[in-house]
């Protein structure tokens, strides 16, 4: 079976086509614009051009059908109709509580995900937007929603609970819903693969490190806790977002900077992390640099981004009464070993000792903690669309 797995912004739609049977990467690619201009980059992956121009997308509509021509397409296609193509998986951002694993798509499912808007309410429409032109384009051909948040319906009360009044949590759905579920679902599988053992004996610390960044504790496979909150921008320092602050922040800085709520929301999603912290960038490899040429500032947003993982590693080893494995993943996870080493020798406590060859090694599950290590360390390069793909044949299937 060939899957088309979508995940769709406001304004982009990002997609892969996979062939299921060796789980093969056919084409992947990204529109860009939609309902600005419109733009196109698709790559085939049989040898065929890449295709990389303007391409009208006044809406979402557009985009998909622009998508299907390519790829049924003489000059960049990979496959020869859209028949070939048996389903199609959507990463859905938010699915409250309604949703603990993902779900073949119908009128029902659509109204729950409508019903999640308010807790999303950037990404929500915009997934719903992908999923309508979809059906649109492709008729009947059945549709499955993987959502970022259900990995994380394991957690129990005393992870996700707030302890603000409880009507907040029972009237309007206040809580802790954690996000990159998928990634962190994946990366604990492969790393108990890794480590020759059942998922469901171990208890593992994933660390998704990437332009948005949150660590889980999963324990037997199940996740029992994670950083991120109510919302993505809780919990570690990221690119542009502040992770965990006094809330009390808010209130002085509307009051000093006559800034409402809504606009300091946004400085505080937007402008903060390390790029607030260094006023370099939001991008590790910059902060590198500049912390290498003698930056104190971005030298110190690293800091503060290695001290913050370390002490969320040693919550979470509490949390969990000890950790086996932590999992290193996601853009700065997997490549950057400098980062990694500096996490780790925050770690040395609890018996890790990190192995600098393989710690550079590139591009693969690998264990990079040495062979005494007691707690084994492993970067594990993330595939969020292929757990999309893989759900979606199960539940086609099915
Ligand atoms: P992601 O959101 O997973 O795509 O991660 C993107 C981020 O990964 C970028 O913004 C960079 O900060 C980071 N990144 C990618 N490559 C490297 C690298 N070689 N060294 C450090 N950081 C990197």
């Amino acid at each position: 079976m060939k899957i088309l797995v979508i995940n769709c912004g406001s304004s982009s739609l990002k997609y892969q086509l996979l062939d299921m049977e060796g789980e093969k990467l056919l084409a992947k690619g990204l529109c860009e614009r939609i309902g600005i201009d419109g733009h196109l980059s698709h790559k085939p992956q049989n040898g065929k051009p890449v295709f990389d121009e303007d391409v009208a997308m006044p809406t979402h509509t557009e985009a998909i059908a622009a998508v299907l021509d390519k790829l049924t397409s003489a000059e960049y296609g990979v496959v020869s109709s859209m028949d070939e193509i048996g389903a199609v998986g959507h990463r859905v951002v938010h699915g409250g509580e309604k949703f603990a694993q993902s779900v073949l798509i119908n009128d029902e499912v659509m109204a729950a995900i409508s019903e999640c808007i308010p807790l999303a309410p950037l990404h929500n429409p915009a997934n719903i937007t992908g999923i309508e032109a979809c059906k649109a384009v492709m008729g009947d051909v059945p549709q499955v929603a993987v959502f970022d948040t259900a990995f994380h319906q394991t957690m129990p009360g005393k992870a996700f609970m707030y302890a603000i009044p409880y009507e907040y949590y029972s009237d309007l759905k206040v809580r802790r819903y954690g996000f990159h579920g998928t990634s962190h679902r994946y990366v604990s599988k492969q790393a108990a693969a890794l480590l020759g053992k059942p998922l469901e004996e171990l208890k593992l610390i994933s660390c998704h490190m990437g332009n948005g960044s949150s660590i889980c504790a999963i324990d037997g496979g199940k996740s029992v806790d994670t950083s991120m909150g109510f919302t993505p921008i809780a919990g570690l320092p990221m690119g542009t977002r502040c992770g965990d602050i006094d809330v009390s922040i808010l209130e002085y800085l509307a009051a000093n900077t006559g800034k409402d709520i809504k606009e300091l929301t946004n400085i505080l999603n937007k402008k903060s992390g390390v790029l607030g912290v260094s006023g370099v960038s939001s991008d590790f490899r910059d902060l590198d640099t500049a912390a290498g040429e003698g930056n104190e500032r971005a030298a110190l947003a690293l800091d503060i981004f290695h001290y913050s993982v370390a002490k969320t590693i040693g919550a979470y080893a509490a949390a969990m009464n000890g950790v086996d494995g932590i999992i290193f993943t996601a853009g700065i996870g997997e490549n950057s070993a400098s980062t990694r080493a500096a996490i780790c020798q925050y770690l040395t406590y609890l018996g890790i000792e990190i192995c600098p060859v393989c710690n550079s090694k590139r591009g693969e599950d690998i264990i990079i903690s040495t062979e005494d290590s007691k707690v084994k360390v492993m970067v594990i390069p993330t595939n969020e669309e292929l757990v999309i793909a893989r759900d979606t044949k199960e539940l086609v299937e099915a």
